[in-house]
C-alpha cells in the first residue's frame, strides 16, 4: 500500500460491484495503517435549535416557523456530562444552530466546567461566529472547530441558501486554522441538483483547505424544508465519497455520520466504518431538547452508546483510548506533508 494520495474521478465516485468493494477495502486498509483498529469516540450535545441561517436543506432554518425553539440549560448539561456521561467517550462536541446567544450563555461556561472537571477534549460546531467569540471558545478550552463548507460550487451554495456565503465560510475555516484551531470541515453528497462537477469540486475544495478532518453527509430530505420531496442521497455514492476522502488524506479524521443510517437503515452506519471512517459520535442530547433539534425529520435515528459500541465491535474495530484533541495536538507537533496548509502539498497531490 502506498501513501500516494488519490484524487477521485466521477467514475471512482460512482463505482459499483467489484470496483466499489476494492475502493472501500483500500480505504479501510489505509485507515487501519494510520490508526490501527482504533476509532475515536465522541459524545455530542445539541445545545440550541435557534438559527439565524436559512439553508434550504436544513430543518432548523430560520423560516421554519413550525419548530419550537429551545436552548439547553447549563446546569442540566453540566450535571449530565460531568457525572453521567458514557465511560467510553474521550471527547465532546457541542453543536448548535447558528446562535451566538447560546455560545455566550451556555457553551462558554460549559466548556470551562468540562475542562475543569473532566479530561474530555472539546470540539465545537456552532457556525460562523466572530473572531472574539472564536478566541473566547479557544481560551475556554475547545480545540477543534467543525465548520463544514457544505457545498463547494459557489452558485449551487447560493442556490441552496447555505450559511452566509461561500467566500465568507471559507475565510472563517482558514482563519480558524491560522489561529490555532484544528478544523474539521465537510460537505453534503447527493443534494438535489448537485452535478458531477459540483460533487468533484468538493474534493478539490477539501484538499486545499488546512483541515484535520472532513465529513460527508448524505442528503436527507428535511420534513419542513423546501427540499422535503427530494430523494434521499444514494448511500453508495456517499460511501464512495467517504472512501475517496480517506484515500485522498489518509491521516484525516473522517466521521461515520448518523445520517448514514437514514440513507440506509440498519447497515448504513456499519458500512461507513468499512470505508475508513475513524470517528463515531454518541448522541447525549437530553431527550426533551432532542425532539426539536431537527436537521431532517423528527423521527431521528439516535446513536446511543450501545448501538455505537456494537457497530464498532461487529466491524472488528475498537474504541480508541486516545483523546481526539490529544491526537490532533500530537499530530500538529509532528507534521506530515499533507497536514500543512495545502499550497506546497497541492502540486504533489495530483500527479
Ligand atoms: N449551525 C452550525 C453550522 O452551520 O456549522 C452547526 C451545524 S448545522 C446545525 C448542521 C449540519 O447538518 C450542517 O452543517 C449540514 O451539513 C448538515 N445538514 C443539515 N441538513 C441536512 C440535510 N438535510 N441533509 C444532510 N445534511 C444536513
Amino acid at each position: 500500500m502506498t501513501d500516494e494520495p488519490l484524487f477521485p474521478t466521477i467514475d471512482i465516485l460512482k463505482s459499483r460491484g467489484q470496483a466499489q468493494l476494492a475502493l472501500h477495502e483500500r480505504a479501510a486498509h489505509a485507515s487501519s495503517e494510520k490508526f490501527g483498529r482504533g476509532v475515536f469516540l465522541r459524545g455530542v450535545v445539541e445545545v440550541s435549535n435557534f438559527c439565524r441561517e436559512n439553508c434550504a436543506y436544513c430543518g432548523m432554518r430560520r423560516d421554519n416557523r413550525g419548530l419550537a425553539r429551545h436552548r439547553a440549560r447549563l446546569d442540566q448539561l453540566a450535571e449530565l456530562l460531568v457525572h453521567h456521561r458514557p465511560a467510553s467517550i474521550t471527547d465532546l462536541n457541542i453543536q448548535s444552530g447558528e446562535d451566538p446567544v447560546v455560545v455566550r450563555e451556555v457553551v462558554l461556561p460549559l466548556i470551562k466546567i468540562l475542562r475543569r472537571e473532566t479530561s474530555l477534549g472539546v470540539s465545537v460546531c456552532l457556525g460562523t461566529l466572530n473572531r472574539a467569540l472564536y478566541d473566547d471558545l479557544k481560551m475556554a478550552g475547545a480545540s477543534m472547530y467543525i465548520l463544514k463548507f457544505e457545498i463547494a460550487d459557489p452558485d449551487f451554495y447560493a442556490e441552496m441558501t447555505a450559511p452566509g456565503n461561500l467566500v465568507e465560510r471559507l475565510q472563517h475555516i482558514r482563519e480558524l486554522a491560522a489561529t490555532g484551531w484544528n478544523v474539521s470541515s465537510g460537505f453534503i453528497a447527493g443534494l438535489p441538483g448537485q452535478t458531477d462537477a459540483g460533487l468533484l469540486a468538493n474534493f478539490s475544495r477539501a484538499r486545499e483547505l488546512p483541515l484535520a478532518g472532513c465529513s460527508v453527509s448524505p442528503f436527507i430530505p428535511g420534513e419542513e424544508t423546501p427540499l422535503a420531496n427530494a430523494p434521499t442521497a444514494d448511500i453508495e455514492l456517499t460511501l464512495n465519497c467517504m472512501a475517496a476522502l480517506r484515500l485522498m488524506r489518509t491521516h484525516w479524521i473522517i466521521p461515520a455520520v448518523s445520517a448514514l443510517n437514514l440513507a440506509e437503515p440498519v447497515t448504513g452506519y456499519r458500512r461507513g466504518l468499512r470505508t475508513g471512517a475513524n470517528l463515531v459520535t454518541i448522541n447525549l442530547t437530553p431527550p426533551d431538547l432532542r425532539e426539536d433539534y431537527v436537521l431532517y425529520k423528527r423521527d431521528r435515528f439516535i446513536m446511543t452508546e450501545e448501538r455505537i459500541l456494537s457497530a464498532i465491535e461487529a466491524e472488528g474495530l475498537k474504541p480508541s483510548k486516545q483523546c481526539l484533541a490529544d491526537y490532533c495536538r500530537h499530530k500538529k507537533a509532528t507534521p506530515t506533508h499533507a497536514w500543512r496548509p495545502a499550497t506546497h502539498a497541492a502540486a504533489a497531490l495530483n500527479r
